[in-house]
């Protein structure tokens, strides 16, 4: 059976009309879906009950059960969620000054193969689809009983190698009548597939894209990162450039920090140097050790040194917050997990 939450309006009013009914009992589903996020088709009770009969007989609503839900000190919540299929996914909630920011999946497993990601190291399973994708927000909205302000796609998963599903998914986020969640709201992160950042500035969606650019020479790079062997930094680079023309976006590049890695004053320049002039902004990550990972987190005093001197060259560069390391929810943690 076809997940409801899989269609845009429009493919659900082309659904309506299939099912020889009028296409505005589309928006009357997504009003219940997504403003009410009722569970059921018995709850949709402006439709007659021989429609909400057909849409039983003919869709899922695609409710994830929660198989497990922790939460850390800080107040950031992991959840696992069972994907109906025997595969679990892990979703990511935070709690920040301006609202609350949830940390998605975008497929099951990844290929990128990344050294110091947990998401890593573990078998590719499939692509979510854009329905599964927009599912773990409301389910966790529901759970938590909040509403969701920022969206980033920094789960497991390579959002770029997932591309259409994402990007539809990205536009279900965004519709006013779906999640409503501003494009400037949603971050999509890529450990850097060139191909799609071009086609992605093609889109017209003004969402932050989100680089994990992690080195700032290739041979450093592709120790870390063995996508950089198909897309090198310049390559990466030029591709950011074409981006941020077309899109007048800023691009965030992500830095995770790793002791005698790629933390020195060296690198720093380096970074300076391949970023200068470039509207863009570097989050800085203290690389979180994940078990058989090689690599370990730099002392604060390394961070701040490094921070200072891309701040003090001309590159606006902050450190991301640390959060729901204590229950393994921060950046890199994530895991496929089997039910
Ligand atoms: N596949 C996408 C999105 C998932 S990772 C990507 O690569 O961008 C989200 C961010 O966490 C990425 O910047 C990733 O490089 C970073 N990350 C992965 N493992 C990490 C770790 N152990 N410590 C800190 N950051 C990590």
């Amino acid at each position: 059976m076809k997940n409801i939450k899989d269609f845009s309006l429009d493919e659900l009013k082309e659904e309506m009309k299939a099912l020889q009914e009028k296409p505005f009992r589309a928006e009357q589903i997504f009003q219940w879906l997504y403003q009410e996020k009722v569970k059921n088709f018995d709850e949709m009770t402006n439709l007659s009950l021989e429609l909400r009969e057909k849409l039983k007989q003919n869709y899922t609503m695609c409710n994830y059960n929660i198989i497990k839900k922790q939460e850390s000190k800080d107040g950031t919540k992991k959840y696992l969620f069972d994907v109906l299929d025997g595969n679990a996914i892990e979703t990511v909630l935070m709690e920040y000054h301006h609202g609350y920011s949830i940390c998605i999946s975008s497929q099951i497993g990844c290929k990128m193969g990344c050294k110091f990601c947990a998401s890593t190291g573990i078998q590719f399973v499939r692509n979510l689809t854009a329905g599964e994708i927009v599912e773990q927000i409301i389910a966790v909205e529901q759970d938590s009983n909040i509403i969701v302000s920022n969206v980033v796609f920094m789960g497991i998963g390579e959002p770029l190698d997932n591309y259409d599903n994402v990007v539809k998914a990205i536009r279900l986020i965004n519709h006013p009548k779906c999640l409503n969640i501003g494009a400037r709201h949603i971050s999509v992160s890529t450990s850097g597939l060139v191909p799609k950042i071009y086609k992605l500035a093609e889109e017209n969606i003004q969402c932050t894209l989100s680089i994990s650019l992690h080195a700032t020479n290739n041979k450093k790079r592709s120790s870390m990162m063995p996508v950089n062997d198909s897309y090198p930094i310049e390559e990466l680079l030029q591709a950011c450039k074409d981006y941020i023309e077309k899109t007048n976006r800023r691009i965030s590049f992500e830095y995770a920090l790793a002791k005698d890695n790629n933390d020195n004053l060296e690198d720093a320049k380096e970074l300076v140097k391949l970023l200068k002039g470039m509207l863009c902004h570097v989050n800085l990550i203290p690389i979180n050790k994940i078990e058989h990972g090689m690599y370990t987190k730099s002392s604060n005093e390394n961070i701040m040194k490094f921070r200072d001197y891309l701040n003090n060259h001309g590159i606006v560069a902050t450190i991301r917050r640390e959060l729901g390391s204590d229950i393994e929810a921060a950046c890199g943690q994530l895991r496929r997990q089997n039910l």
